[in-house]
């Protein structure tokens, strides 16, 4: 994990925010490569949910949305005790109350491995602004800590406009914010994150087989982008560990350097969600066939993941370092879809016409793709400083290119060196970078 955070900070993928005020807890600041990188995970997931499906709509809500809707969640009632969290080894979050009346006397102390505890907050959550100049009763609002909800408000829209019959899906992507108290373990729990999120509407008596499907489909994603099968796991909540809207969740679990967390939750919230809107705001949320005029309130399959978590586990899964020719290199093996650049395009000198061919090929390739123009420093060590951000072919221009328009075109994981002709080269390649 060290040598990842290492490299994502040497690289510019991920540091901390606010570095020259001494950082914010659990922030983080992505720069080029890594906003590159982000962007891939979420293009992969849009294609996955999108393009390759007829059933799923994408759609775009406001993050702060009218506050009634946290009401009518759970959300704010469900967040708001005074709440301590284990220092120690174990890091759970306590009510302090509950913990006075078992420790009546003296210090509070973790009641599952003895640690000490944070200063108790009234604890919500969710993250409180208000809307207007003064602070006022009735102007609280609250950055949204779900995508979720903005899908449900919207339902009925979506319907009309979609021409859609459950089972359908609306799927968003977007940041949401929660105040997290717990700071470790890099990007993997910060105080403001990109949710992927898609509730999937059905049948009531469909819900158990599309939960299953689901299961398998978000699982199979993470495996077709690169992750060692054997580093994905998943796994069913037991009763207690269940939302008070969930029937049902299992957790995509990676195995991160850290141990096994969830990467990605897949719910089955039932009809918890429409219901309670509708409850709250009046509204009627269900399916009325036209056919056959049969109402009823869709169920709800939901796979959440987050784009900083998959981010970190697709980056652990690919690092690693070999060595070539007795030196040492970094290497991310990084599926190419996900690559922040596909191609580099090295001239082997800066002179004899190298620059001018090399930039002529650069100039045809990033046309279709993310490619990288380097004429800095030895050939190797141009090659490594690719490696390391996980670019998967590099294309060298040299005294051959300028007599018979061919290139050398470097495997970043087999290191093979094929001779190939410029013309095509484009084609060659985006054939090697699709999922
Ligand atoms: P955790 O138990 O780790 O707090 P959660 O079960 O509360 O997560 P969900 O509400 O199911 O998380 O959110 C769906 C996904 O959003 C998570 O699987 C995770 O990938 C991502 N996510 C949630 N909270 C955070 C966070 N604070 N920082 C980064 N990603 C997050």
């Amino acid at each position: 994990m060290d040598a990842v955070v290492a490299l994502c900070k040497r690289r510019g993928l991920i540091f901390p925010a606010s570095e020259i005020y001494g950082g914010i807890a659990n922030t983080y600041d992505y720069g080029h490569y890594g906003v590159l990188l982000k962007k891939n995970v979420v293009d992969a997931w849009w294609k996955s949910m999108i393009q390759e499906r007829d059933d799923v709509v994408a759609l775009d809500s406001a993050i702060i949305q009218h506050p009634r809707t946290w009401e009518a969640s759970g959300h704010l009632a469900g967040f708001s005790d005074p709440l301590v969290q284990c220092l120690g080894k174990c890091k759970q979050r306590f009510r302090e109350d509950h913990l006075r009346e078992a420790q009546p006397e003296g210090e509070l102390v973790c009641p599952v491995c003895g640690g000490d505890l944070s200063e108790p907050r009234a604890f919500n959550l969710m993250f409180a602004t208000t809307i207007g100049p003064v602070q006022e009763a009735g102007s609280t609002v609250y950055l949204r800590p779900e995508t979720a909800q903005g899908i449900f408000l919207d339902f009925k829209q979506v319907l009309q406009f979609a021409r859609r019959k459950p089972p359908f899906g609306i799927a968003q992507v977007g940041k949401s914010f929660r105040n997290e108290i717990t700071a470790r373990n890099f990007i993997f729990r910060t105080l403001e994150f990109e949710q992927m999120e898609m509730e999937y509407f059905v049948p009531p008596d469909q819900a158990l087989q599309w939960y299953e499907h689901w299961m398998r489909e978000r699982f199979d994603w993470y495996v077709r982008l690169g992750i060692e099968p054997d580093h994905l796991r998943l796994r069913a909540h037991d009763a207690d560990e269940l939302s008070h809207y969930s029937s049902a969740t299992s957790d995509v679990e990676y195995l991160f350097p850290f141990g096994w967390s969830e990467l990605e939750g897949i719910a089955n919230r039932g009809d918890y969600d429409l219901s309670q809107h509708a409850r709250f705001s009046g509204d009627k949320l269900e399916f009325v066939d036209p056919q056959s005029g049969e109402r009823y309130v869709p169920h709800v399959i939901e796979p959440a993941a987050g784009v900083g978590r998959s981010m970190l586990a697709f980056m652990c899964d690919s690092y690693d370092e070999d060595e070539i020719g007795g030196e040492q290199r970094t290497v991310l093996r990084l599926h190419p879809a996900l690559a922040p650049i596909k191609v580099a395009v090295l001239p082997l000198l800066r002179k004899d016409g190298h620059p001018e061919k090399a930039r002529a090929v650069y100039e045809e390739l990033r046309r279709h793709m993310k490619a990288e123009y380097d004429d800095g420093g030895a050939i190797g060590r141009r090659y490594r400083r690719q490696d390391e951000i996980g670019t998967p072919f590099a294309v060298t221009i040299d005294h051959q290119t300028t007599e018979d328009d061919t290139v050398t075109l470097r495997d970043r994981d087999t290191l093979e060196q094929e001779r190939v002709p410029i013309e095509g080269l484009a084609q060659r390649l985006l054939g090697r970078l699709a999922p």
